[in-house]
This record gives structure tokens, sequence and C-alpha cells, in this order.
């Protein structure tokens, strides 16, 4: 198979000698560098099956590699390691080793969708990093990570009320990833909301904080919800040759 990039070249491949001879010419050191050959057993031929099986990752087959959505990213502005892009095609390549030496940004997409609109193919990218993130995590690759712990306390709420209660949710995420309630910029925000919001919705606000409110007739629905996550959570268990069972069921 041709290297397309250069960063593909794992660097315990690259085989050099410090003093090497050949027919009387001398090509010592980098002129001696040889690449170690990959074999089948290098790649991971289930890893585009496996992650086009959870929600988001779906379209991943579409991607032609024109790089929009990489130079759309909003972290990738901020941290060019943070490259959706090389990452699918990691993904349809079953790259798998190359893919785990990122495990630990890939989670770091904000859900911004920007790469969703300037892609092409609507490979929806951001659907495949977090369906990448979702694989990590499901084959015990990667601890659990904050976005993933986010998107928990958030469905979690809405399954049990029909609602959004933001504080709730952010104080359950803060207790659950271990971070102080009281950080600058959240206490500069409900100072600034305190000034501008009227005391009419502060009143309802802090009430929905205190007694939870639900939407009217919520059991039946949520009922449903919640089997439905849990049939599609086995789903993906099972697309993945997991065990029944998990953190997730
Ligand atoms: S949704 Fe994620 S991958 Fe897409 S542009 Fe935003 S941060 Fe980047
Ligand atoms: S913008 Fe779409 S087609 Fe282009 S590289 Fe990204 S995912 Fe692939």
């Amino acid at each position: 198979m041709p290297i397309h990039e250069k960063s593909l070249i794992r660097p315990e491949n690259l085989v050099t000698h410090e003093r090497l001879v050949l027919e009387g010419v001398d090509v010592s050191g980098d002129w001696s560098t040889f690449i170690e050959p990959r074999v089948v057993t290098d790649y991971n031929e289930n890893l585009q099956d496996e992650i086009a099986a959870l929600p988001g990752g779906e379209f991943l087959h579409r991607c032609w590699q024109c790089g929009s959505c990489t130079n759309a990213c909003t972290v990738n502005a901020i941290n060019p390691d943070f490259n959706p892009r090389y990452w699918i095609y990691l993904v349809r390549l079953g790259m798998e080793e190359e893919l785990l030496r990122d495990k630990d940004i890939i989670w770091q997409c904000v859900s911004c969708h920007k790469c969703t609109y300037a892609c092409p193919r609507d490979v929806n990218p951001e659907g495949v990093m977090k369906a990448t993130a979702h694989w990590l995590e499901l084959k015990g690759l990667t601890e659990r990570k904050p976005s993933m712990l986010f998107d928990e306390v958030f469905s979690e709420q809405v399954f049990a009320t029909g609602k959004i209660e933001d504080g709730r949710v952010l104080r359950q995420f803060f207790a659950k990833t271990g971070q102080s309630l009281f950080q600058d910029w959240l206490v500069a925000l409900v100072r600034s909301f305190v000034r501008r919001l009227p005391l009419g919705l502060m009143m309802r606000l802090g009430f929905a904080g205190v007694f939870r409110p639900r939407t009217k007739g919520w059991a039946r629905s949520s009922a449903a919800i919640r089997d439905h996550v849990a049939e599609r959570r086995a789903e993906e268990r099972r697309a993945l040759g997991l065990p029944a069972g998990g953190p997730e069921a």
C-alpha cells in the first residue's frame, strides 16, 4: 500500500545504520534509511464498520479527503494536532494504532458543526468525531472523557423530566468531573444574569433548580425513550463484538 502521509510512517519502522557501506559506497546515516513494510495484521479491518455502526459515523465512507472539515474546524485553529480529516482517513484504512496515538484529544470536539457545513460530501464529520470517541470508550481504550460525561448528565435529565435545567446539568457535570462550582467564568455569567434577567424569570429559574419540574404526562414517554436507548446501546455493543452489559447498558 502506498504511503500517503509522512505522519503515517511509524518512528519505530524507520531503520537507519550509523555506518553502512554497500558495494563500496558509503550510505551511512540518513542515506541508509529504510521503512519497514506494514503487514495485513497491522490493520484493523473492522475499524470503519465498527465506527460506522455508532451514531454519527454512518456516512464516513463518503469522505474524499478534501480537508474542508479540518480547514473549518474551531479546535484545529487552536491545536493543529486536532485533525478530523486525518482521523477519518485512518479509520477508513483501519489504521488503529495511528488513531490511538491521538486518543486523548479526539473527544475535544466542541460540536460547533462548522465541519458539517463545510463538508461537500455530507459525511457529518462532527458525528464521526463523536462516534470515534464513543468507540474508544466502549472498547476500553480510553477512560470516560468529559464530553461523554456531559452527554450522560444532559440526557439523563431529559429522560427523567422531559426538560433541561441548565443549572442542574452544570452542577451534576462539575460533580462528576471533580470541578468546583465556583469557577470565575461561571460566577461572572451568573452575575450578568442577575443584573439583566427580569425578576420573574429569575424566580422561575430558581424554582426549577430546586423543585425539578417535569413535563406533564412524561412517565410513558420517558419509559419509551429509555427502552429505545437501551436497545440502541445493545445494538452498538453487538456491532463492536462486545458482551451485553457494560457501563452504559
Ligand atoms: S464540530 Fe468538532 S470537528 Fe467539527 S469543526 Fe467543530 S470542533 Fe471541529
Ligand atoms: S470535509 Fe467531508 S469530504 Fe472533506 S475531508 Fe472532511 S469529511 Fe472528508
